[in-house]
């Protein structure tokens, strides 16, 4: 298998993030998701991210994967 990371789910928004050294914010997608999950879990008040939570300033293929 090459070395090219393994696919993780964002804890945060539950996208698909491959999990590498590149993957500053593993297992979060973003800075963003990360501080949105230490911030729930500080306040006790987990909530899932709405597809609103996504921004056009990722630079990222974002597809809709509704199941
Ligand atoms: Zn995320």
């Amino acid at each position: 298998m090459p070395a090219t990371g393994i696919e993780v789910k964002c804890p945060t928004c539950q996208k698909t993030v491959i999990w590498n050294q590149a993957s500053t914010w593993r297992p979060f997608c973003s800075k963003r998701c990360q501080l949105i999950d230490l911030g729930s879990w500080a306040e006790e008040s987990y909530r899932i991210p709405s597809k609103n939570e996504f921004s056009s300033d990722i630079n990222m293929d974002i597809e809709d994967d509704q199941a």
